[in-house]
């Protein structure tokens, strides 16, 4: 169990919700929770060995400049790629930036490899990899090259998550091989949206797990909906976890995103 903790300030009280949340649908855990948050040490000792290899870079771009540069056309890098700014910068600009004491975000020097990624749903994706941003100005790791040496030290082999990662899944692959870790499988699963086809959020109403149960819902009934939702179960299925083992089938997955609370919902529930 990991919380990818980088970036969100006061994570705490969320993360008892979300581990309260699981265990109430059943799922059980080995260990104890991994913090990305506690695992700064291990995320510098990569980020030294890129930088030993040369494959690093400091780059000072504001967030402007960085917009302003990835708008811009540039060959092959894909639309919103960083494009190498701070390795061309002229004498001068690269002055101007030391007086204003800018301090560096580190970049990878990727050099316009092109990485294919495989997923065991959506075939194979090839791209340019950009110099993504391995850590911030202010030294926190990136989310990118934590995830990379946290699957590895916990020995993860298979990776299911959202398809909103699948686009970024080669400069995953990238580190890995730069790194010198193992492969991992991925499986990238549709969404649950909401009507208007965004994320779900509080304004589409009780999505909870803990808003679900205040309702009446039950905990069998919340995963015999997920699996109602994937096309595995029939309405109104009430199932535990290991009844959703049972009817888990990753070759059968829906090829778009559910819809919460779309119409058909309504008429199967009501
Ligand atoms: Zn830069």
């Amino acid at each position: 169990m990991r919380m990818e903790d980088l970036t969100t300030a006061a994570a705490a009280p969320f993360e008892a919700e979300q581990l309260a949340d699981l265990a109430t649908l059943g799922l059980r855990w080995d260990g104890p929770v991994v913090r990305q948050s506690d695992r700064a040490a291990a995320y510098r000792d990569a980020l030294a060995e890129l930088d030993r290899r040369g494959l690093t870079y400091g780059c000072t771009c504001s967030r402007r400049e960085v917009r302003e540069a990835a708008a811009a056309p540039h060959g092959e890098l894909p639309e919103g790629a960083y494009p190498g700014t701070c390795l061309r910068l002229s004498p001068a600009e690269r002055r101007r930036r030391e007086r204003e004491g800018r301090r560096p975000a580190i970049r990878l020097r990727a050099g316009g490899a092109r990485v294919e990624a495989v997923d065991r749903r959506l075939g194979t994706f090839g791209a340019i990899v950009d110099d993504l941003v391995l850590a911030r100005a202010d030294g926190v790791a990136a989310y990118h090259l934590a995830v990379v040496v946290d699957d590895a030290a916990a020995g993860v082999t298979q990776v299911v998550r959202g398809d909103d990662l699948w686009s970024s899944t080669p400069r995953q692959v990238l580190l890995q091989q730069l790194l010198g870790l193992p492969a991992v499988e991925y499986l990238h699963v549709p969404l649950v949206l909401g009507p208007d086809g965004s994320r779900l959020s509080k304004r589409h109403g009780a999505v909870t797990l803990a808003d679900r149960l205040r309702v009446g819902a039950t905990p069998e009934g919340v995963l015999g909906w997920f699996a109602e939702s994937l096309g595995w179960a029939g309405p109104a299925t009430e199932l535990d976890a290991a009844g959703l083992l049972e009817v888990f089938d990753p070759d059968a997955l829906p090829s778009g995103p559910t819809i919460w609370g779309a119409p058909r919902r309504m008429e199967t529930t009501d």
